[in-house]
C-alpha cells in the first residue's frame, strides 16, 4: 500500500498526459509556452477568480503574494503555527514578522476568535491555511481583516477543489495560493503553483514579480523573482484536470469509508479531523487524532500501513522560528502535534484498502492496551 498512490493515477490518465507532454516537446516553447496561458484560463474559470498566475511552487506563490501586497520589513503577518513551514517562511523571507495565532482543535484550522486581539498598527495581512484540504473560517477571517484594512491570503496549497459556502477555495479572499507539488490533490510532476485574485492591479503586480519585476522585456519596474512555472508542468496539470472532479469525489468517498469504519468501536480513541457542514474537503490528508501516536505509527508500519504526521512540531516551536513565538504559546497546536496521524489517502484507495487500514489501526490500539478485543 502506498501512502499516496501516484502510479495508479498516472496509469488512469497515461494517454492524455503523454500526449500533452509530447505536444510541448514538439513545439519546444518550454518557458511561457501556450499551455501556461491555457492552464491559467482553465484554473481561473474553475475557481471563479478573475485571474490565475501560475508560478514555480506553492512557496513562491506565497512569497509573490506578499511582495505584490507590499509587505516589507517591520510589518506583521498573522498566521497559524500548525502548517507546513512554507507558510511562515514566506513571511520571514520578506523581513516581516510572523504572528502565530492558535488553531481550533476540531478542524486544526486558524481559530478566528483569537485573531483580533493580535492585530497591531503594524499588521498588514492574515494568512489562514486550509489545512488537510478543508477551507478555514474564511468569512469570519475576512470580516476581521476588513475591519482593520488587512489583506487575506488563503494558503490553499492543500485545498484546491474544496468548496466553502458554495464558492471554491483559492477564490475566498484577497489572494489564494496553491501548490502543484506531486502529492497535492492537483499535482504536476515537479514543482508548480498558482496565485488567484480578482483584483486587477494585484494580478498585474503578481505577473510582473513572477518574471523579475519586468513590465516589458528588460524594463524592470519593480523587484521580482524568477518564479515561472514551466510549460511541461502546466501540460501535466492540464491533462490531470480532465479527471480532477472525479478524483475529488473519490477522495471524499474514501474519507466517508474511513469515517464509517472508525466511527464504531474505535470512536472513543480515534477522532477524525472534522469537516464543517458548510464546506467540503478535498482530503489532501485524511488525518485522525490518536493517543500514543508514535507507538501506533510504528505498529502500523510493521503491519505494512504507511502513515505520516502533519505536523510533528508547530512552526513557532521550530528552532529557526522560536524567536517569533508568542510567550503565551499556542497550546492547541502544541497538543495536536502529538496526536495527529495521517492515513493513506487518494482517489484510487479502494474500499478493501480502507478496511485494511482501519483493522490495522484497531489491532495497533489493542496492542497498545488501549482497545479491547472487540475493536479488532
Ligand atoms: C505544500 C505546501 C506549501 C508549499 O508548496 P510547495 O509547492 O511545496 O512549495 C505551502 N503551504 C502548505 C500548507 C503546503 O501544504
Amino acid at each position: 500500500m502506498d501512502f499516496i498512490d501516484l502510479k495508479s493515477q498516472y496509469l488512469a490518465s497515461r494517454e492524455l498526459i503523454n500526449a500533452r507532454i509530447q505536444t510541448v516537446l514538439d513545439h519546444g516553447q518550454y518557458i511561457m509556452g501556450p499551455e501556461v496561458a491555457e492552464l491559467e484560463g482553465r484554473l481561473a474559470a474553475y475557481t471563479g477568480a478573475r485571474h490565475c498566475v501560475t508560478v514555480s511552487s506553492g512557496t513562491e506563490a506565497l512569497v509573490i503574494a506578499l511582495m505584490a501586497l507590499g509587505v516589507k520589513p517591520g510589518d506583521e503577518v498573522i498566521t497559524t503555527p500548525f502548517s507546513f513551514i512554507a507558510t511562515a517562511e514566506a513571511i520571514v523571507l520578506l523581513g516581516a514578522t510572523p504572528v502565530f495565532v492558535d488553531v481550533e482543535a476540531g478542524t486544526c484550522n486558524l481559530d478566528h476568535r483569537l485573531i483580533e486581539a493580535r492585530i497591531t498598527p503594524r499588521t498588514r495581512a492574515i494568512i489562514p491555511v486550509s489545512l488537510y484540504g478543508q477551507p478555514a473560517d474564511m468569512d469570519e477571517i475576512n470580516a476581521v481583516a476588513e475591519r482593520h484594512g488587512l489583506a487575506v491570503i488563503e494558503d490553499a496549497a492543500q485545498s484546491f477543489g474544496a468548496t466553502y459556502r458554495g464558492r471554491k477555495s483559492c477564490n475566498l479572499s484577497t489572494v489564494g495560493c496553491t501548490s502543484f507539488f506531486p502529492s497535492k490533490p492537483l499535482g504536476c510532476y515537479g514543482d508548480g503553483g498558482a496565485l488567484f485574485t480578482s483584483d486587477d492591479a494585484l494580478a498585474s503586480a503578481m505577473r510582473e514579480i513572477r518574471v523579475h519585476g519586468q513590465s516589458r522585456r528588460y524594463v524592470h519596474t519593480r523587484i521580482g523573482v524568477g518564479g515561472r512555472m514551466d510549460t511541461l508542468q502546466c501540460a501535466v496539470v492540464l491533462a490531470k484536470l480532465e479527471r480532477f472532479e472525479w478524483e475529488v469525489e473519490q477522495r471524499q468517498r474514501a474519507a466517508a469509508c474511513y469515517h464509517d469504519l472508525l466511527g464504531g468501536t474505535l470512536a472513543d480513541l480515534v477522532e477524525p479531523v472534522g469537516c464543517r457542514p458548510d464546506r467540503t474537503s478535498v482530503y489532501a490528508q485524511y488525518t485522525v487524532r490518536v493517543p500514543q501516536r508514535e507507538r501506533l505509527q510504528e505498529a502500523l508500519r510493521v503491519a505494512g500501513i504507511p502513515t505520516a504526521v502533519h505536523y510533528p512540531v508547530p512552526i513557532d516551536q521550530q528552532p529557526a522560528y522560536r524567536q517569533w513565538a508568542d510567550p503565551a504559546g499556542c497550546p492547541v497546536a502544541a497538543s495536536l502535534a502529538h496526536e495527529v496521524l495521517s492515513l493513506p489517502m487518494g482517489p484510487y484507495l479502494d474500499r478493501p484498502s480502507t478496511h485494511r487500514v482501519a483493522q490495522a489501526l484497531a489491532q495497533a490500539l489493542q496492542g497498545a492496551g488501549l482497545a479491547g478485543d472487540k475493536a479488532a
